[in-house]
């Protein structure tokens, strides 16, 4: 039997990053995965097709909308679904293989196999061969998968999750996106680009409604300019389908009042998961919370001293980005080292377009806590470089403290924000006062000029382009 200092069950952005920064601090390392890929949701059916899909569409949308106001005329524009899916493919392979290079080059072992507990230091692997292997800790990363309402049966075909949008054999002639958070809106506008009609059935009264509500309201303007449609404060109550068609009722939660859509195709993106079948949590008595996610204490450590758990399948965001932190956090523990994340630090995105990016505190978390701020805002439109690239919506807010002049916050909607957000993420790590940002020579033109208008105008109310 094959003998580890860790093993890592599951091999997405937490797993994998675990694994190889295990492998870099000199622990003998194997790394388990169910599928024949590496990557994880993240890579296979997550952040990096999504994202082919949205440049992809966003060319078409800009060849059939844009080209002409900057003088280029192309003629009848053409798209080809088949072969944009093919191409999201072909990123996606050369991104997994690349996963597999690194396993290589870091020494890590790869079983590909269902990862389960058979004690606290042994797991069994069902795969083409069954075996054992032994790991002195085990690190479970074994992330999520789409949630549903129990009313909805996700036929994979015309009622979908997110898996299945990613590969449409066509599109569809009216979308019902059932829910406006993130996936929602990203695949919604992947669809409604390339001629969908797309109405997205959200139960809050505002969509990404975790996010500041200057967002919210900003990018609902702009996708209401792009004619998508929204039913918000509606709860969705039933979902039927008779061949092609299928009703989607749904009840608005303020005023009481029924109504019913017909689509083709419904997109139920109400969240995700945490996903443990198969690992026989059960065999080492590891606690899960009531949503079904593997409860850690700070140094995500589960209640089994050599097990711990990072990424989706534990509480917080379900972001790549925060799974990878806490793949490096654990794996330097086991190290002996003494890392910390600020998970108030951790960067949420939208890749829609415009691009929505937030750090830190909302302006409503600041209201609700009682905290004293200044917030200052400016436009994309005012920006030099917007009007160049045509991209005038949007703005940037930077929220301070009213006293300290401490950024406390920044959000964020316009072009390539998803990029910008760095310099949110880097003011607030050290601590920055929006003053201090002000005082940076910001590049000209970049939207990046935003930030530094914002900040002049948080810090003296004094920006210098409105
Ligand atoms: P996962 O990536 O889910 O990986 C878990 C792995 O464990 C899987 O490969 C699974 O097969 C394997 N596994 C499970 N059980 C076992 C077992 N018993 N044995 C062996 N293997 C097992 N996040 C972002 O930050 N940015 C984005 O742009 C973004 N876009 C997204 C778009 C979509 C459509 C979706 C669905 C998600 C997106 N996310 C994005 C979220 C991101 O994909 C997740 O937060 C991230 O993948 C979580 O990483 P993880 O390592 O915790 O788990
Ligand atoms: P989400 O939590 O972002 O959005 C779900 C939405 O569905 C919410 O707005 C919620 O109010 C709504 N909803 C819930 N029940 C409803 C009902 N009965 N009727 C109508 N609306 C309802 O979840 P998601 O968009 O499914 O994404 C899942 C996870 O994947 C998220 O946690 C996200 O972090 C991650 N993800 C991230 C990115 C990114 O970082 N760009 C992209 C895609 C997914």
């Amino acid at each position: 039997m094959s003998s580890y200092d860790v093993a890592v069950i599951g091999s997405g952005p937490g797993g994998y990053v675990a694994a190889i920064r295990c492998a870099q601090l000199g622990m003998k390392t194997a790394l388990i995965e169910k599928y024949s890929t590496l990557g994880g949701t993240c890579l296979n059916v997550g952040c990096i097709p999504s994202k082919a899909l949205l440049d992809s569409s966003h060319h078409y949308e800009d060849a059939i909308k844009h080209f002409e106001e900057h003088g280029i005329e192309v003629g009848d524009v053409k798209f080809n679904l088949e072969k944009m899916i093919a191409r999201k493919q072909s990123v996606v392979d050369v991104t997994t293989k690349g996963i597999e290079f690194l396993m290589g080059k870091n020494e890590i072992d790869v079983y590909q196999g269902v990862g389960s507990f058979k004690d606290a230091t042994h797991i069994d692997i069902a795969g083409e061969k069954n075996l054992t292997i032994e790991a002195k800790n085990t690190i479970i990363a074994t992330g999520s998968k789409p949630s549903t309402l129990p009313f909805i049966n996700i036929d994979k075909e015309r009622i979908i999750t997110s898996t299945e949008a990613l590969k449409l054999p066509e599109v569809p002639k009216h979308l019902v996106v059932i829910g406006g958070g993130v996936i929602g809106l990203e695949l919604g506008q992947v669809y409604k680009r390339l001629g969908a009609e797309v109405t997205v059935v959200e139960y809050m009264d505002r969509i990404i409604p975790t996010m500041d509500g200057a967002q919210s309201k900003e990018l609902l303007k702009v996708f209401k300019k792009q004619k998508v449609k929204f039913a918000l404060s509606h709860g969705v109550t039933a979902v039927e389908r008779d061949g092609d068609e299928i009703t989607i009722k749904a009840t608005n939660n303020k005023k009481g009042v029924d109504v019913e859509f017909k689509a083709d195709y419904v997109l139920v993106a109400v969240g995700r998961r945490a996903y443990t079948d198969g690992l026989n949590l059960d065999a080492v008595g590891i606690k899960t919370d009531e949503r079904g996610k593997v409860e850690v204490n700070e140094h995500l450590q589960t209640n089994v001293s050599n097990i711990y758990a990072i990424g989706d399948v534990i509480k917080g965001a379900m972001l790549a980005h925060k799974a990878e932190e806490e793949g490096t956090l654990v794996a330097e523990i086991l190290a002996g080292q003494k890392p910390h994340i600020d998970y108030n630090l951790i960067p949420g995105v939208v890749y829609t377009w415009p691009e929505v990016a937030s750090v830190g505190k909302t302006e409503e978390q600041l209201k609700e806590a009682g905290v004293a701020y200044k917030s200052g805002q400016f436009p994309m439109r005012a920006l030099g470089r917007s009007r160049a690239s045509g991209d005038t919506d949007g703005f940037v807010k930077i929220l301070a403290d009213k006293e300290t002049d401490e950024v406390l916050g920044v959000h964020m909607v316009g072009a390539r924000v998803a990029d910008l957000i760095a310099e949110g993420v880097t003011a607030m790590e050290f601590r920055a006062s929006a003053e201090d940002i002000a005082r940076m020579s910001h590049a000209h033109p970049t939207y990046a000029e935003a930030v530094k208008e914002a900040a002049l105008a948080a810090t003296e109310d004094r920006p210098i382009h409105i």
